[in-house]
């Protein structure tokens, strides 16, 4: 069997918060429990909302938490070159095109798609004009135009999209830089990650993600998407339902491991048993009791387990 590699990869964008937390530990516990490789990667290519202090306060939780990374810590940041090389690679091949219209009309051609109902999109007017670089011109993704993008979810089951509501999406923007997606898929492939256990609000790009695998003929990892952890009143977790980054419950003396077993069970079981040790998680762990409906958090419980 191939070794399992996985990763957590977090936007330094604010403090690591339990949703975030409950997807690290997942990550980790499949590595853990496959002895296999658990890679930490700072997702700082907004380079406007990324901050040092984040990334500091996610490293200190990560370690409070008792999740250990292996390997160096990766930022993206620092690996552009390598994502511009791989873009490089599909302008060469054809599955990428250079494209000069402008912010103004490709907002003109959605709304036109929108007033004629339809997903409103780039109309890849440049996709055949055989471009070269310029200023002002982003690279975007050939897209297929027609077909179906279908990939396997361990929590989900099989998802499939109609490649027809997909963009011709942009992988470098005017500015030279990659876009998001094209950094995490060439980042997922290169460093050799076999799962992507993420938050189901990552499901839309999973497809799009799909498509730049399919055109660099790279093998997909295999994807897990988890139900969002809801509030009480079962609408999207926030501060208001008492939810809080985990730093907070750190200063307010709870125990980790009473954390990180609180978190492992809002979308994960194993038969009735509420209290599991770490290493009871770590050889428990697999993605086969991953829960598919989403489980509520419950602050009580919390200053209860406190
Ligand atoms: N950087 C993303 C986030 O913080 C994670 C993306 C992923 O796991 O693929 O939500």
């Amino acid at each position: 069997m191939t070794k399992v590699v996985t990763r957590f990869a977090p936007s330094p964008t604010g403090h690591l918060h339990i949703g975030g937390a409950r997807t690290a530990i997942f990550n980790w516990l499949l590595a853990r429990h496959f002895g296999g490789t658990f890679l930490l990667r700072i997702e700082d290519t907004d380079q406007e909302r990324s901050l040092q202090e984040y990334t500091d306060s996610i490293l200190a939780s990560m370690r409070w938490l008792g999740l250990d990374w292996d390997g160096d810590l990766i930022y993206q940041s620092r690996r552009f070159d390598i994502y511009n090389g791989y873009i490089d690679r599909m302008l060469e091949t054809g599955h990428a095109y250079w494209c000069e219209c402008t912010p103004e009309e490709v907002e003109q051609m959605r709304e036109t798609a929108r007033e004629r109902g339809l997903k409103p999109k780039y109309d890849g007017r440049c996709r055949e004009r055989g471009l070269g670089p310029g200023p002002g011109r982003v690279v975007r993704l050939k897209a297929p135009l027609d077909g179906r993008v279908v990939f396997e979810d361990v929590v989900k089951g099989t998802l499939a999209f109609d490649a027809a509501e997909l963009d011709d999406m942009v992988l470098r923007r005017s500015d030279g830089t990659p876009t998001y997606n094209m950094a995490v898929v060439v980042d997922d492939a290169t460093m050799g990650v076999t799962h992507v256990l993420r938050g189901d609000d990552h499901v839309s790009n999973t497809p799009k993600q799909v498509l730049i695998y399919q055109a660099l003929g790279l093998p997909l990892p295999v994807f897990g998407h988890v139900p969002m952890i809801l509030g009480p009143d079962k609408k999207k977790l926030s501060k208001r339902h008492g939810a809080r980054a985990v730093i907070e419950y750190e200063q307010d003396g709870l125990l980790p491991q009473a954390l990180v077993n609180y978190l492992v069970r809002l979308g994960w079981s194993f038969g009735d048993q509420e209290i599991f040790a770490l290493q009871e998680l770590v050889e428990k762990f697999t993605t086969d009791n991953l829960n598919s409906a989403p489980a509520a958090f419950d602050p009580d419980k919390l200053q209860w387990l406190n």
